[in-house]
């Protein structure tokens, strides 16, 4: 059974109180519902889909003790473990979020959830491409993640951006793609050595085209034209599909209340992973840690979690253990 139908049955008879909300289904989300979960918390998971950031690259080579398993298998991996402990998850966004006295109130649509604690791993948004006539494409014709190279099997793609993701899809896109052509609106490509090696070494149906912009983008019967301007000529191409990795944006505004945001929109978090309102954690991406890693978001959603436990716990007058040891399953 599938991760999103293993849910739904769940999600059915979904309660409304919970000791702990946990927003986001990334790496750093579903780290803490397995150890909010092991510690007994009854604890919800909302996010928009499955697995965030991770979920949208094929290639994940530095995830400890995970060798040779896509993004998006390795998430699902995190979801089954979570649910494994009982974990619920409920695909959806959250749109507000109050304090009343000690009870976290949530809303999703126009239902209300209530939480004891509530932890923030909502980590970042893709950015959204900007150019004239962008909205008469489908999901089809524009995505902002690679997740199954073999849909592009013999197409012509173009990928927009010249940072790490951009680069690692072009890679993860030469084997299948008929030509891939990134258009990178920067003098050189801003991504790490490794992958611009990696590009090198690729053959010869990946062109890079530097300090070039989209500007307009035409629906043809089975193409996609693109007007592309260059700093001394325009051009125009046509392309199968694009896909888009022109960054993420801190979407934290609508907190702004309950959290302190740094210059660029990260929630700033104390290292226990505590924000100004107390009951109120945040991990991962979403926040001011220095580095953005999948091993790092995890880590820091465990350590959310523990920290929720412990004010849980701490309301009620009881101590808790701060570390998780051990088998809880009988
Ligand atoms: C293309 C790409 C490749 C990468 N490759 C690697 C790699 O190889 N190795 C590595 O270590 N790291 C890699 N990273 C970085 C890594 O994926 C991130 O650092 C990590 O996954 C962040 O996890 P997170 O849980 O903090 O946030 P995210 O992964 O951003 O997850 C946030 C979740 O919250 C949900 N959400 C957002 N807003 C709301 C809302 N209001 N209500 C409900 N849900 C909401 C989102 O839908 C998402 O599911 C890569 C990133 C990208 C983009």
């Amino acid at each position: 059974m599938s991760s999103q139908s293993l849910c739904k049955q769940k999600v059915y008879n979904l309660e409304r109180k919970f000791n702990l909300i946990i927003i986001g289904a990334g790496a750093a989300g579903l780290t803490a519902g397995i150890y909010a979960l092991r510690k007994g918390l009854k604890t919800l998971v909302i996010s928009s889909d499955l697995g965030g950031q991770a979920s949208t690259t094929v290639t994940v080579e530095n995830y400890p003790g995970v060798i040779g398993q896509t993004g998006p298998q390795i998430m699902h991996n995190f979801l089954s473990q979570m649910i494994s402990f009982g974990g619920e998850i409920l695909y959806d966004k959250v749109s507000n979020i109050s304090k009343n006295e000690n009870i976290f109130l949530l809303n999703v649509g126009k239902v209300q959830y209530e939480a004891d604690a509530v932890i923030l791993a909502f980590g970042k948004t893709p950015k959204e491409l900007n150019a004239t006539g962008v909205d008469v494409l489908s999901t089809a014709d524009l995505s902002y993640a690679l997740v199954n190279p073999s849909e592009y099997k013999n197409l012509q793609v173009a990928i927009v951006g010249g940072g790490n993701s951009a680069v690692q899809y072009a890679i993860d896109l030469a084997a299948e793609a008929k030509n891939v052509v990134i258009i990178n609106r920067f003098d050189n490509l801003k991504c790490e050595k490794i992958l611009e090696s990696k590009l090198d070494d690729l053959e010869y149906n990946v062109k890079i085209i530097n300090k070039a912009e989209i500007f307009t983008i035409r629906k043809l019967a089975n193409k996609i034209q693109l007007d592309i301007q260059m700093s001394d000529i325009n051009t125009v191409l046509e392309v199968d599909k694009i896909i888009a990795a022109i960054g993420h944006l801190n979407q934290t505004g609508w907190l702004s209340e309950l959290v302190n945001i740094d210059k660029i929109g990260q929630i700033n978090i104390e290292p226990d992973c505590s924000t100004k309102t107390s009951g109120l954690f945040a991990a991962g991406d979403v926040t001011n840690i220095i580095y953005k890693q999948m091993v790092i978001a995890a880590a820091e959603g465990a350590k959310a979690a523990i920290s929720a436990v412990k004010y849980i716990d701490a309301q009620k007058g009881l101590h808790t253990p701060t570390i998780d040891w051990g088998s809880i399953k009988k």
